[in-house]
């Protein structure tokens, strides 16, 4: 067993740090509290390298490993938190569902854009009626023709506003074996975005309507029977939703590490206050117990796709760390830790959200229960 990055890895980890440093770091603060995409990252992370990293090289990307991957996220978390959402776009999300499913011609149409930073794809799997209960959804697939007509909504679709295609769940048919999934470009006739909202992190989101939306033959994904499939497609999704959680926590605590060394109270140094020093004790912990969990969900993977049972454990233990360890780093720089002056209140805020999306901490832990007792328990009554 080794616990140290392969010296490829070493010089990877490097490079994106160099490349943090120098591109990203300085901007930071403002990003974090921008509307929209940003784009400008997202075309400098592609000149880079830094999108499509475990896709094959024969479809454009990098032909790296899921921890390689991780390991960009993390580098680029701790430079810019807001950055990281594009290093997710760009390898975790559905780009990389797309890249396993799609067919030439779906990657044609979309991959290309998608790994050069010029467009971005949302998928849209949470409906009014169907959050956790994900195969409750009710938007359907109707033949007509060759292609199918789609009638439906989603909701919290994260880059709802400015994703070119959606990567939406649908139904042809009842029950679970009836769930695939199609390619819906936001410009076709019938798709419509509801009320703009947000998240308390800031994020926008908007409903999304699909009103007898055409879609052809060749933008099925998966058709019928395919959720499973899709599914184990979302387990990178949610290792990039771990990864995440676990780098903002650590660049919550990184300010407020420094904040203790030079911040002094009562003629003394925060750092020497042994009820902070605790304090930073479990953060570290926690942080470090999180890593080994998400490296090893990572690792396992390899170029494939990581285990369910082993993305629950690292994204619960993950979601669960990344907040508590960005509350308390709030904590240890008092008020200042609580202003926009500080990006830690948006580490917070963006990690208190991992809590629930891409699986619920209570979802991840029925899931764990199962693989723990070796059986299912429906929770349906
Ligand atoms: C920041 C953010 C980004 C998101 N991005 C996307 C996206 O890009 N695409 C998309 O499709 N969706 C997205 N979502 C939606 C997300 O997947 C859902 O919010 C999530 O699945 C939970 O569904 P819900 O909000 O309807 O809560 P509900 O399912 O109504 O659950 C409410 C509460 O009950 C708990 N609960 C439900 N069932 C059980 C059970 N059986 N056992 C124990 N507890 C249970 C849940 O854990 C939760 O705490 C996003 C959400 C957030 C917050």
């Amino acid at each position: 067993m080794e616990f140290r990055l392969t010296p490829e890895q070493q010089q990877f980890r490097d490079a994106v740090r160099r490349f943090a440093q120098k591109e990203l770091a300085a901007g930071a603060l403002e990003r974090a509290h921008a509307a929209g995409y940003p784009w400008d990252v997202a075309k400098l992370m592609a000149k880079q390298g830094l999108l499509g990293i475990t896709i094959p090289a024969a479809d454009g990307g990098q032909g790296g490993r899921l921890i390689d991957a991780v390991i960009a996220i993390e580098e680029i978390a701790a430079a810019c938190p807001r950055s990281a959402d594009v290093v997710q776009a760009g390898n975790f999300g559905p780009i990389r569902v797309l890249a396993e499913y799609g067919s030439a011609s779906h990657k044609t149409a979309f991959l290309k854009k998608l790994l050069s930073g010029e467009s971005v794809i949302s998928v849209g799997m949470t409906e009014p009626d169907a959050g956790s209960a994900a195969t409750e959804l009710k938007t359907t697939a109707t033949p007509d023709g060759k292609g199918f007509r789609i009638n439906g909504s989603k909701i919290f679709t994260t880059h709802s506003s400015y994703a070119d295609v959606i990567l939406a769940y649908v139904r042809f048919g009842p029950g679970v074996g009836g769930i695939g999934s199609v390619l819906i470009e936001k410009n076709a006739a019938g798709v419509k975005l509801g009320k703009a909202s947000s998240f308390m992190s800031g994020e926008e989101w908007a409903q999304i309507y699909f009103d007898n939306v055409y879609v052809p033959p060749e933008l099925v994904l998966l058709g019928e029977g395919g959720f499973k499939k899709q599914i184990a497609g979302f387990n990178v999704e949610r290792i990039g939703n771990t990864a995440r959680s676990l780098a903002l926590g650590r660049y919550a605590y990184e300010r407020a590490r420094e904040w203790a060394l030079q911040r002094k109270q009562f003629g003394r140094l925060l750092c020497e206050f042994q009820g902070l020093q605790w304090k930073f004790a479990e953060m570290k912990m926690k942080l470090d117990a999180g890593q080994l969990l998400l490296y090893r969900a990572a690792v396992n993977a390899d170029t494939g796709f990581p285990s369910a049972e082993e993305t629950a454990i690292a994204k619960a233990y993950c979601n669960q760390a990344g907040f508590e360890v960005a509350n308390e780093a709030l904590q240890v720089m008092g008020g200042m830790g609580y202003s926009r002056e500080a990006l830690v209140e948006y580490c917070l805020a963006r990690c208190r959200g991992w809590m629930i999306a891409g699986g619920s901490i209570e979802i991840l832990k029925n899931r764990i229960a199962e693989g723990i007792f070796e059986r299912s328990f429906p929770q349906r009554p």
